[in-house]
């Protein structure tokens, strides 16, 4: 709008008022999907590469749209980040998660499980208390669950997630950082948070070319994560080549489609059971 005074409210732009209009609409789209339980997780193999074994997985959320089908989770988790409905989300996807554990307790399997947490859920959705509350209720060990934070995450607010962190970590859940060497990783944080493990963001793994070269990144922050202590996970795993220079430069995990793609719970034996068959 030029600037004409008074009369500015009159040059409404149209673009503008649409993208509104759909945010509303999906803001309510997603109450509704939270009372209708159309939020389910999928869930992705993780291979123990050192024991050459499934490990567990990764659980992804998914939503079941009644109209529009499979819905990813990044055209929602914004809008659910910004409207505070995350929080909600993932009391529900964490009681899924733990449902889950106990079948695969129940079944004799000891897969360690991890759930994505983003800002917004610490530390007023999954709090330490919530946490231990829901594996009490199941009878399942906080060892089995894994959290899965960004450093975008924890560099918001560094007390309240070193509180948060420090809490779930001495209750005996497990800490992964994920996306790790997107972000602003300094080894002085590293040091502070108490954190398990590292998940090598699948742009780094998707990058590594045969003859070596690339390959140095990724070794370097496995390097780096066994000077700490830490374990590693490789994300995005698609060509036997990656994993072959995993393997060669002593990645404990792996996870990608070259293994398996997130699955809904009915078809993870099946998955499981093709990827011992590899
Ligand atoms: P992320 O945690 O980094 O998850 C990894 C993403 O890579 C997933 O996308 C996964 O399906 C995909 N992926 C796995 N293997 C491969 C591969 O071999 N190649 C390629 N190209 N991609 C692969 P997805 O499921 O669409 O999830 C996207 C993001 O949404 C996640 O990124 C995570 O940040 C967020 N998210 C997912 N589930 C949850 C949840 O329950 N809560 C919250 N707060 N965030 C979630
Ligand atoms: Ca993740
Ligand atoms: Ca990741
Ligand atoms: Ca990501």
């Amino acid at each position: 709008a030029k600037s004409s005074g008074g009369d500015q409210h009159v040059f409404f732009n149209p673009v503008l008022t649409e993208a509104a209009e759909q945010r509303r609409h999906m803001e309510s789209d997603l109450r509704s999907a939270i009372r209708n339980h159309e939020f389910v997780l999928f869930y992705q193999p993780v291979v123990d590469l050192v024991n050459q074994r499934l490990a567990g997985a990764e659980a992804l959320i998914r939503w079941r749209h009644p109209t529009r089908g499979l819905v990813m989770p990044d055209s929602f988790i914004p809008l659910a980040e910004k409207t505070g409905l995350v929080i909600e989300m993932s009391l529900l996807m964490l009681d899924v998660a733990c449902r889950q554990l106990l079948d695969w307790k129940n079944r004799g399997l000891d897969y360690v499980l991890s759930l994505n947490v983003s800002g917004r859920q610490i530390p007023d959705g999954l709090t330490p208390a919530k946490l231990q509350e829901v594996v009490q209720h199941y009878g399942i060990s906080p060892t089995r669950l894994a959290l899965e934070i960004t450093e975008g995450v924890m560099l918001r607010d560094v007390d309240k997630s070193l509180q948060w962190l420090k809490a779930v970590h001495d209750l005996g859940f497990r800490v992964y950082l994920d996306d790790f060497g997107t972000g602003y990783s300094s080894l002085s944080y590293l040091k502070l948070f108490p954190v398990d493990t590292l998940k090598v963001d699948k742009s780094f793994v998707q990058d590594m070319c045969d003859d070596n070269n690339e390959n140095t990144l990724v070794g370097a922050i496995i390097a780096m994560g066994r000077s700490l202590g830490l374990d590693t996970v490789a994300e995005g795993v698609e060509l036997k080549s990656h994993l072959v220079a995993l393997q060669r430069m002593g990645c404990h995990y792996a996870q990608g489609y070259y293994f398996s793609r997130p699955v809904p719970a009915e078809e993870f034996d099946a998955a499981a059971s093709r990827i011992t068959a590899l």
